[in-house]
């Protein structure tokens, strides 16, 4: 009977929105812990009394989309805790630094060798930077290999460019075939990075595959997207990758 059918359906509802609620208090709950003194494995190992500092209290600026037609917030946004990657002349966010440390080390121990070639870019000098393309090699080129002012996920101090300490392929799209383009490519979740410019998804992101270009969304998400198999930020915070995450995390999916 219909009348049944709709109670069960509410039932279902019902319980789904108990135990969704209670994986929400799990989350709004969990211990403070400082990326140093955060656990040691990859981000999908992590249970989730191990969020870090930035997963618990800046998540807003964590999980922002940033694209061609979504601007920072303000779009003159600066990062709060810019910190110096090693002796290099590049900034990030601290916790950016101690997971792209991780990263570093782990690379390290499978002899992959690697460089930071770019980090927070201010919205001052992706000006510079947008203008730059612009003059040189006209709007259509620069729209399709930099972003407008306000409009940069370097801006944001979360995204880094990386390249092999060899060279040779420095910001090309043949990175992605090195060793060290392939190792960060199936290794930076763990890290809690994405590729945010991956092959076959221009029409998506705007962009020309950029295997170089990672941006950190924390070892939680970035586990997650990587065993829900999500590939663009966007996606993961979409309604309806909403639900198939809930499912996931209710048991619900294998
Ligand atoms: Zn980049």
């Amino acid at each position: 009977m219909a009348a049944t059918g709709t109670t069960c359906e509410n039932d279902a509802v019902a319980v789904l929105s108990r135990r969704a609620v209670l994986i929400a208090g799990a989350l709004a709950v969990s211990a403070p812990v400082h990326p140093a003194n955060a656990l040691d494995g990859p981000g999908q190992d992590r249970d989730q009394g191990d969020l870090t500092d930035l997963e618990r209290t800046d998540r807003t600026q964590l999980l922002a989309v940033v694209t061609k037609s979504e601007p920072l917030q303000p779009e003159d946004y600066v990062p709060p805790d810019l910190t110096s990657w090693r002796a290099d002349p590049y900034e990030l966010r601290a916790e950016v630094v101690y997971w792209l440390e991780q990263l570093f080390s782990a690379a390290d121990e499978d002899d992959i060798g690697l460089r930071v070639i770019s980090g927070y870019r201010s919205y001052e000098t992706q000006a510079g930077t947008y203008d730059y393309w612009v003059r040189h090699h006209g709007q259509a080129s620069a729209d399709a290999s930099s972003a407008r002012p306000g409009h940069s996920e370097h801006q944001t101090g979360l995204a880094v460019d990386l390249d092999s300490a060899r060279g040779g392929c420095y910001l090309d799209a043949c990175f992605g075939e090195t060793s060290e383009g392939r190792w960060v490519a199936e290794q930076a979740y763990r890290f809690g990075f994405v590729l945010s410019y991956p092959l076959g998804y221009r029409e998506r992101t705007g962009y020309t595959y950029e295997p170089w270009h990672l941006r950190y969304v924390g070892p939680q998400v970035a586990g997650q997207m990587h065993d829900l198999e999500v590939v663009l930020l966007q996606d993961y915070l979409s309604p309806h990758l909403y639900s198939a995450r809930l499912g996931s995390l209710l048991g619900l999916r294998d």
